[in-house]
């Protein structure tokens, strides 16, 4: 029988051997071929290079060898960057506040060479020969040793290295790499994602001497597409904050976002957040990103889209994990609201694709010449902005009847063009005919539409401040983490704003009293642990503004469900008059361009279609 612990001898503490030390720090940053091709990449961008070539032999198990064409390192150097610690990147601790690189640890290379044989090759910018250091094993770094390599990549100067056998000394990490399919499928999922934080860099890479892809430098909205759009043709919709003087001073925010207009897919895999230059997955980014496409996709599905946020590195801890694949803002909050705020916009603008598929005019370009200038100039991205959301014109305007919301003056008075309501097609789409184009309107998703939001009001806003709460009968207990209490304790207000009737008990209870009407009690148990989880997740500060984007999410199937039983439905026939307020009235909501399970309301049908049809046109 095994003795208790405490009763086996002690052994006495020793400091480890380097190679052991270095074996069990380089674990940390490298996992797999994957985590040396990203930290290679990365070191390649920091060098300033404009294109990187990625070669891989066994799945990245014989040979992981990066090029780049950047600005290389001197012999000094090349021995120097093989010590931990070692970096060009940052010399001080206030340069931790501000990192402009992605780099800065130190870590990446000797973890590199603790795990696999390692040799590194650089002519530095203005030299005239190159340098070559071989590492075999780890301990004392050999004299560099010049070489006669010529080019990098068309370039004079610049690095490669290579790294062999990975953890074949390593053989625990050896038995957990998947298939070698499976790894270059990482790697180039890792490429893909730099390539899209960094698409003024061209990129290629070659496994067992197959070109798998290269990418020459574009521009960010190119690169969106190229990468996120799987070869089909998807116009790119841009939107960015509004820069204006604040450009570039302190504490600046600059959010921009490029989303491929009518791609959708069951996973996240296509939603991309990049900051300051890093490929991230950020909860509190996911949430402000993808909380607005709620308003525009069917439930279940996710854009593709791509977040850049550009923040002062000052209000940015990037030292949160070895990989550096997370990061904190100092006030997240106002990220989360800059982005919501953004996105959201956007899809009011544009939330459905506004053409019949396959129906664009052959002239809309998708993107705009614009938005070809290079990241820095992002202030012209803001300015080229296209035209605003697609209005409607009306020749007749009846007066609004009923409850609803009146629509805003702007938007109102924005209806000048001429356009002749032609009737009902199958009792179902209502037909504009707007001289250039044909406007079809479903009748039943847009009824929806702005039931739904009447009820979003309703709950959100009702006019006694409070929204309907209904006493459970049972109260439902969830259970959290003790250490949670505090956090939970602060938020439990948002909750109660909302109408829940919360209260804690004990260290790790939360009692239900009451719900949300709206809310119902289908899967009550199961929902409300959702709720709580959330609730702890939200951070501090953007907890009060995400408690509205919170709610939707609980609310939204409730809400659309309920909007979708006392809608006008497809096949009930509308008169003129009606068919006009209910037009109206659509466009006086929020999200006017889906119903609220994500099916468009709108679709058009340019007159050059027609005039193809009837070959009225060469
Ligand atoms: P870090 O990137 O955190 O500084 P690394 O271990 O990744 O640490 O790299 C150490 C140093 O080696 C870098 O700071 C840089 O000076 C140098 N270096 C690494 N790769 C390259 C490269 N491809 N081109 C030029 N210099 C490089
Ligand atoms: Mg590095």
């Amino acid at each position: 029988m095994e003795s208790h612990p405490a009763l086996r001898a002690a052994r006495a503490i020793q400091v480890l051997p380097p190679s052991v030390a270095e074996r069990i720090a380089a674990g940390e940053v490298i996992e797999r071929p994957s985590s040396v091709v990203k930290e290679l990449l990365e070191n390649s961008i920091d060098a300033g290079a404009t294109e990187i070539a990625v070669v891989l032999e066994d799945g990245g198990k014989g040979l992981i060898e990066v090029l780049d064409n950047g600005h290389g390192m001197a012999p000094r150097d090349l021995a120097l960057c093989l010590q931990r610690h070692a970096t060009s990147k940052l010399s001080s601790l206030e340069d931790l506040e501000r990192i402009h690189t992605l780099g800065f640890r130190g870590e990446a290379l000797p973890s590199i060479a603790a795990v696999t044989e390692l040799s590194l090759l650089s002519r530095a910018a203005g030299t005239e020969t190159a340098h070559e250091v071989r590492l075999t094993s780890l301990g004392e770094v050999p004299k560099p040793e010049a070489t006669t390599f010529g080019h990098f990549l068309g370039s004079p100067h610049g690095t490669r290295i290579q790294a062999r056998g990975l953890f074949s000394q390593v053989p625990a990490r050896l038995k957990f790499l998947k298939s070698q399919s499976a790894e270059v499928a990482q790697v180039r999922e890792w490429i893909e994602r730099l390539a899209l934080a960094h698409p003024g860099v061209g990129f290629r890479l070659v496994s067992d001497g197959r070109n798998l892809f290269s990418l020459r430098p574009q521009s960010e909205p190119e690169r969106v597409r190229t990468i996120l759009s799987g070869g089909e043709d998807y116009p790119v919709v841009t939107a960015a904050n509004d820069l204006g003087f604040r450009d570039r001073v302190e504490g600046s925010l600059h959010v921009r976002v490029h989303w491929l207009q009518g791609m959708s897919s069951p996973q996240a895999r296509r939603v991309v957040q990049v900051v300051n230059g890093r490929a991230l997955r950020d909860r509190m980014l996911q949430q402000a990103l993808l909380g607005p496409f709620r308003q525009a996709l069917l439930p279940g599905q996710f854009p593709s889209a791509a977040l850049y946020i550009e923040i002062d590195p000052a209000q940015l801890d990037v030292n949160v994990h070895p990989t550096k694949t997370e990061v904190r803002f100092l006030e997240s909050g106002k990220v989360f609201r800059e982005v919501h705020k953004l996105v959201d916009g956007m899809i009011a603008r544009k939330g459905a694709p506004a053409y019949a598929a396959g129906l664009a005019p052959a002239l809309e370009t998708p993107a705009s010449p614009a938005f070809a200038s290079p990241p820095d100039t992002a202030g012209a991205w803001a300015a080229a902005e296209p035209a605003p959301r697609f209005q409607l014109p009306f020749t007749e305007t009846l007066p609004l009847t009923g409850t609803l919301p009146s629509p805003e003056p702007e938007r109102a008075s924005a209806f000048v063009n001429p356009a002749q309501y032609v009737g009902t097609l199958f009792n179902t789409y209502l037909l504009y005919d707007l001289g250039s184009e044909l406007v079809l309107i479903d009748q039943h998703a847009a009824h929806e539409r702005i039931r739904y939001e009447r009820l979003r009001k309703a709950v959100l806003h009702p006019a006694s401040g409070q929204p309907p709460s209904q006493a459970l009968l049972i109260p439902e207990a969830t259970r959290f983490e003790p250490e949670e209490r505090q956090k939970l304790e602060r938020r439990l207000p948002w909750l109660a704003a909302l109408g829940f009737e919360v209260e804690l008990f004990g260290d790790e209870t939360v009692l239900f009293r009451g719900v949300p009407v709206a809310w119902g009690t289908a899967e009550l148990r199961v929902r409300l642990k959702n709720l709580i989880d959330r609730l702890l997740h939200l951070d501090e500060e953007s907890s009060a503004k995400a408690s509205g984007a919170l709610l939707d999410e609980t609310l939204f199937e409730k809400l659309a469900s309920e909007a979708c039983h006392s809608s006008v439905r497809a096949g009930d026939r509308l008169e003129r008059e009606e068919a006009t307020s209910l037009v109206e009235q659509l466009f006086a909501v929020e999200h006017p361009w889906n119903c609220p399970h994500g099916r468009p309301t709108v679709t058009r049908i340019p007159r050059a279609r027609f005039e193809e049809w009837f070959q009225r046109r060469v």
